[in-house]
């Protein structure tokens, strides 16, 4: 049973689940792999504390401007191990080194994503990295909250969805409590990733050990998908050309919510929004090497401290809001639904997954023509833009 409002609007960040003083309320998935919350009645005592929870019932979010910057840590290493710029891992250690704690996605043992936390600098390579499946959030606001009712720091990272449900879960403000979220495109079905991954083992016929959604070796603006498998063999494909991003791009298997998201365009409620700073190359060419450069808003004087803190370690300069969300339409705007996505979905459940990308995401002669073409450039002006700075990972 759907708890509140329509089954569209319900983003699934599980507050409500964990408001319930009774155990009443558990996620479930639907048959496209989405958790929705579903009531045992016989537990419920009507409290309505799963409604205040709600964040897209209950509040909605602040109008705010930001101040803006394009950032990229100085150490290469963290950088390349990060998704964009890197700057997720210096402000988490912060709170790290404060005895905090530290919330973000990680895959478990069997590269499900889920909400997860550190509270040592080791366990945050597991939070690093973008992961694209929506993560499963499980207890952890209730263990945020006991977190913070204990007077520790806690650093908690996740889709603006996911902080606008801790924020509502919390019920006020707490001083110790700093909340980042990103710009997010929609978050993809646990259950077609799920699908895709058994799919990727059954080709290389040995379980996976690793995933990378985008690997930056090659170049930031065009990664690579990259899963290594136990037997030692590895898949690395262009992410462009990865069937299962190419269909997250191309808002296949989004979250339905995801397509009127009522988190957009507002400033958020987070302390800090992280992001690429796609554009870079054009606003600020300077701090642009295609290795990785973030976006950051900073939203709240919480905010601002902590960016004051780890500010030594980054490169960065500020820009204007409007220019640094120019080329990334998604920080307005939710992304726009398939063509017909029931058809999607039926095709999906009648021919399995790899056959309904392959028709989905057909590609015409033309089409690989220009891919084979823009390759080609990109690799020799990658190659000169390198000769020219003498930068580039030494990984
Ligand atoms: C699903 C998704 C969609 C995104 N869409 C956009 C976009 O349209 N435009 C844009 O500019 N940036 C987008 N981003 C953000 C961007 O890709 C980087 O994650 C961000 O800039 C942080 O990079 P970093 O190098 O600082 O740190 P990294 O170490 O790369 O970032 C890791 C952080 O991302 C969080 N994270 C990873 N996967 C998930 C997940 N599934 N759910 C919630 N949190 C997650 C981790 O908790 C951690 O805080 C998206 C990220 C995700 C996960």
């Amino acid at each position: 049973m759907i708890l509140y409002g329509r089954k569209e609007d319900c983003t699934g960040c599980g507050a409500c689940c964990n408001a319930c003083a009774h155990g009443a309320i558990g996620m479930k998935p639907d048959m496209e792999g989405f958790l929705y919350p579903e009531i045992d009645v016989s537990r419920c005592v009507a409290c309505k504390l799963c409604a205040m929870a709600c964040p897209v019932t209950s509040k909605p979010p602040s109008d705010r401007s930001p101040k803006a910057y394009a950032c990229r840590n100085k150490d290469d290493r963290i950088r390349y191990d990060s998704s964009s710029g890197g700057l997720f891992t210096p402000l988490a250690e912060r709170i790290l080194r404060k005895s905090g704690v530290v919330f973000g996605a990680a895959f478990d043992a069997s590269f499900n994503v889920v909400h997860d936390f550190a509270e040592t600098a080791d366990d945050l390579s597991r939070l690093r990295q973008s992961k694209y499946a929506q993560s499963r959030m499980g207890k952890a606001y209730a263990r945020a909250k006991a977190c913070l009712d204990a007077g520790r720091y806690v650093y908690f990272s996740g889709t603006p969805c996911q902080i606008a449900g801790l924020q509502a879960y919390l019920g006020k403000d707490c001083e110790r409590l700093i909340c980042q979220d990103l710009i997010c495109h929609g978050v993809p079905s646990p259950k077609v990733w799920r699908d895709y991954l058994s799919y990727r083992e059954r080709r290389s016929g040995a379980p996976v050990r690793a995933v990378q959604f985008r690997e930056k070796r090659q170049s930031w603006s065009s990664p690579s998908t990259v899963m290594r498998f136990e037997n030692g063999k590895e898949y690395r494909r262009n992410a462009r050309e990865d069937l299962f991003c190419r269909g997250f791009l191309e808002n296949l298997f989004l979250r339905p919510s995801c397509f009127s998201c009522p988190f957009k365009g507002s400033g958020g409620s987070a302390d800090i929004t992280l992001a690429d700073f796609w554009g870079v190359d054009r606003v600020l060419p300077e701090l642009f090497d295609d290795r990785g450069t973030s976006l950051l808003l900073i939203h709240s004087q919480k905010g601002a401290d902590l960016f004051d803190c780890v500010r030594e370690e980054l490169i960065c300069e500020e820009v204007s809001p409007a220019e640094a969300l120019r080329h990334n339409p998604l920080a307005l705007a939710s992304a726009r639904p398939p063509a017909a996505p029931a058809q999607f979905w039926e095709t999906y459940h009648r021919r399995g997954l790899p056959k309904t990308l392959r028709a989905y995401l057909k590609v015409g002669a033309v089409i690989r023509c220009k891919r084979l073409a823009r390759r080609v450039v990109n690799k020799i002006s990658r190659r000169q833009n390198v000769a020219a700075k003498g930068s580039g990972f030494d990984a």
